[in-house]
């Protein structure tokens, strides 16, 4: 089984050929990175813009490499949502109109579903299971009982971890994407400036980060407007220090309650060197088995949708010509049929 796989839900443009679902036969991700960050964050007409340049040398450069001609593809696979709505709709109508013309099935894959069965192209997945998702756009604890099967335990009430990181980043004076520039001075500063964990009620899996982005902000400049200064990788450390604790301490509830036997980290942020080793050292001693993609599965590729969508292809799924672009999209509502019209 060859799956053509194409995701353009942001700002890459990407695309791959995965075999049986779990082995990487090419994988392409164009960035527009250099574009978007002169406006410090992804301008979603630039992104659409240059999704329409990039996509059909992606797609033809992951059949190159991947030495797979069109009749070898058992299925075409497009990033259906959640995601900018002007950029899915490059990448969707590229899927139609690869599969119209060589008579391929479509099959419509859900984003968060990507970044977590992106954990398969490491290894295979053992239910149940916790997925962590640490993204631009989502934090949450997902439940799966079973391959399909998703149930939100724990999300942001506010901001995402990655979006957190872009805007702490911008405050102290880092390029666009702040969450790589964050990690790396993370590792060479202090975390000795006191910011607040929000735990939330007693038992509570969900996530808040604005009120730590605030404190990061106040404390910024109220030690400007004293004519001080606090050194911009001590402010990442503690920044960091904040969300990771939170995250850990909230993983490990999710996986004790659940009695998951893997967790998978997954999303931009699972990308970040600090959050990796705070995960690995807390289920060190467990049996638990912990699955965080190398880096550049982490954010997004179009690797993890020929994964996700393998699974769904087993499972029957398949899509019109007729798919439309879902910008916002309930990850339990890809395998429920609603959005099979
Ligand atoms: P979503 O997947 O929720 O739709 P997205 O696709 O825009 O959002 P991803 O590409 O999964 O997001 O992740 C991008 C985010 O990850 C950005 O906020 C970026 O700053 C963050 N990120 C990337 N690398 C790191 C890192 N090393 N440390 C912290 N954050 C990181
Ligand atoms: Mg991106
Ligand atoms: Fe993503």
């Amino acid at each position: 089984e060859y799956i053509l796989a194409i995701e353009t839900s942001c700002d890459e443009t990407a695309a791959a050929i995965i075999r049986d679902g779990k082995t990487i036969v090419s994988n392409i991700v164009a960035s527009q990175m250099d574009s978007h960050s002169r406006f410090g964050g992804v301008v979603p007409e630039v992104a659409s813009r240059h999704h329409v340049e990039q996509v059909t040398m992606v797609i033809q450069q992951a059949l190159e490499e991947a030495q797979v001609t069109p009749k070898q593809l058992t299925a075409v696979a497009v990033t259906e949502g959640p995601g900018l709505v002007g950029a899915l709709l490059v990448g969707i109508q590229a899927a139609k109109t690869f599969a119209f013309c060589h008579q391929l099935p479509l099959i419509n894959v859900h984003h968060i579903a990507g970044h977590i069965y992106a954990a398969q192209l490491s290894e295979p997945l053992t239910f149940p299971l916790i997925a962590l998702i640490v993204s631009g756009g989502h934090t949450e604890l997902i439940y799966m009982k079973e391959h399909g099967s998703f149930e939100t335990i724990g999300q942001t009430r506010d901001d995402a971890a990655g979006e957190a990181y872009d805007k702490v980043a911008r405050v102290v004076g880092l390029p666009y994407p702040g969450g790589p520039e964050i990690d790396r001075l993370a590792a060479v500063g202090e975390a000795n400036i006191p910011l607040p964990r929000a735990w939330l009620e007693e038992g509570s899996l969900d996530f808040s980060f604005s009120g730590l982005k605030s404190a990061v902000l106040n404390a910024w400049h109220n030690a400007k407007q004293r004519g001080e200064t606090i050194d911009a990788a001590d402010m990442a450390a503690s920044f960091q220090a904040s969300v990771i604790e939170v995250i850990v301490a909230k993983t490990k509830e999710a996986v004790k309650q659940t009695n998951a036997r893997q967790l998978i980290v997954a999303g931009g942020v699972a990308s970040n060197k600090g959050l990796r080793a705070a995960i690995q050292s807390e289920f060190n001693q467990s049996e638990v088995v912990v699955t965080i993609p190398p880096s550049a599965f982490c954010t997004d590729n179009a690797a993890m949708i020929g994964a996700a969508a393998s699974m769904a292809w087993a499972r029957g799924i398949r899509a019109p010509l007729s798919l439309n672009a879902r910008p916002s999209y309930p990850l339990s509502q890809w395998l429920s049929g609603e959005n099979n019209s």
